[in-house]
């Protein structure tokens, strides 16, 4: 994307056309403007142009070139958080409908998929997070009590059903959760994107939103070329902002995460790494992830920018690192390689935030924006229709607040990730 192969990498090359869009060009009128067309933004306008609802969404480069584009693909269930840890943070009440909500919202992406024909490469058959040692087997063991309580279907899984679903006897256990799976992630935001089109909705691409003004108790929404005007603003632009609601940006700390898709593994190597075909990561702080694409690419994970030296460190590390899990894997070659940077917040909670009257927005969702981001834009779209107040929302309404020194965190961590590759015998 934007002739940049290390953006998009591997979802790219294999992702059905994005619709045809136009830059917005004049002024237009509309109940609804969008800014930002990932999950959040296009879920958010697929469903207010379902009710009927007149929406325009502008996104500043094209569909999908956040973090929707770039992500693993891995649908989860809830946030890193511990479920029972949300009531304490958030209260009860938001804590259990959040619970609630992000428990849930695997399967508003699968029924949405479903329901839009949406080709994405979906494979809802669980995933495995997997314990590193003794300390990764007790946060699973705990994770997994505590959802089983809500009635979640998560199963812990031992040592030896955990090597022969994975294929390595690496890890202390798993923890088995059915409500999650994987799919292609570019193209499943190029589905949202084609089906709020047909709903109605309007989607302008290389249309960067520059600036937006009150007009009476209107919003006008301007870009380089053109303006909307209308009574509502979403403001749906996340670890990705740029201008003008740059506060959403200053709240997370960009997180780089890279990924490499090996080449098809042969049918026999299929059928010992992971032949159930689940969304593997595992509970390391500089975790690794994986996941098959359709055709049986191997796609591999970490922490990291694949930029500056970060590029060969990195290879060299995922090389050695997918070895050693997998000896008889030899000596793979990536047929793409890609990454992307993750929004996280200071507690690892999303956030939502009134910007100014009328102008809303979900952002923060700490590497694990797919399901959240389709739900939040459904809650936005039924905040947005009248049909839920502000007080019946999954999160408070907060400020956001600027993260202090930002920049040098980010650095620590693209160069710890680096060190880290560099030294790391361990998986
Ligand atoms: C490498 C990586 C791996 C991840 N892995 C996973 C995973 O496996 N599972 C999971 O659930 N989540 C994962 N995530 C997180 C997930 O991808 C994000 O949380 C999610 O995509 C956020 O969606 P969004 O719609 O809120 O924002 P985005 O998809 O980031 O979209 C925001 C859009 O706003 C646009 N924009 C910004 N400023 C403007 C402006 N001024 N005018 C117009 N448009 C603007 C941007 O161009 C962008 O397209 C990962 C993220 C990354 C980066």
């Amino acid at each position: 994307m934007q002739n940049d192969p290390r953006s998009h990498g591997l979802w790219e090359m294999t992702a059905p056309a994005a619709p045809a869009t136009q830059t917005l060009s004049g002024s237009c009128e509309a109940d609804v403007v969008i800014v930002g067309g990932g999950y959040t933004g296009l879920s958010a306008a697929l469903h207010l142009a379902e009710r009927g609802t007149k929406v325009v969404v502008l996104e500043g480069k094209e569909i999908g070139f956040g973090g929707s584009g770039r992500n693993v693909g891995l649908v989860n269930a809830g946030m890193w958080t511990m479920p029972d840890e949300l009531p304490g943070v958030l209260g009860q009440l938001y804590g259990d409908r959040l619970l609630d909500l992000l428990g849930n919202a695997p399967k508003l992406v699968f029924e949405l998929v479903q329901k839009h024909a949406i080709e994405c490469e979906i494979n809802p058959v669980g995933t495995l997070h997997c314990a590193i040692g003794k300390s990764g087997l007790e946060e699973l063991q705990a994770r997994a009590e505590q959802w089983q309580r809500r009635g979640a279907p998560v199963t812990l899984l031992g040592a030896e059903e955990t090597a022969r679903r994975v294929g390595t006897a690496a890890y202390a256990g798993s923890l088995l959760d059915m409500r999650a799976g994987t799919i292609q992630p570019l193209a499943y935001v190029r589905g949202l994107a084609q089906a709020a089109i047909a709903a109605g909705a309007k989607v302008y691409t290389a249309s960067p939103v520059i600036g937006a003004e009150r007009s009476g108790r209107r919003w006008t929404v301007k870009t380089g070329k053109g303006a909307v005007t209308a009574d509502w603003v979403i403001v749906a632009t996340n670890a990705y902002t740029v201008s003008p609601w740059a506060e959403v940006r200053a709240e997370l700390v960009h997180l780089p995460y890279f990924n490499f898709a090996t080449r098809p593994l042969s049918p026999e190597l299929q059928k010992k790494i992971v032949p159930g075909r689940e969304g593997v990561w595992d509970t390391a702080e500089i975790l690794s992830s994986y996941r098959y694409d359709q055709r049986g690419r191997l796609v591999f994970g970490s922490v990291g920018a694949l930029r500056g030296t970060g590029a060969a460190i990195h290879k060299a590390w995922a090389r050695r690192a997918l070895k050693k899990l997998f000896p008889e894997i030899g000596d793979v070659a990536f047929e793409a390689e890609w990454y992307g940077q993750i929004g996280m917040t200071v507690d690892n909670l999303p956030r939502f935030h009134r910007l100014a009257e009328n102008v809303i927005g979900f952002s923060g969702y700490n590497g694990r924006g797919i399901a959240p981001g389709t739900v939040f834009g459904k809650v936005l779209a039924r905040h947005v229709a009248g049909e839920i107040t502000e007080k019946d929302l999954p999160l408070p309404v907060t400020d956001p607040v600027a993260q202090s020194f930002r920049p040098v965190r980010e650095g620590y961590y693209e160069v710890g990730a680096q060190l880290a590759h560099l030294v790391q015998a361990r998986i």
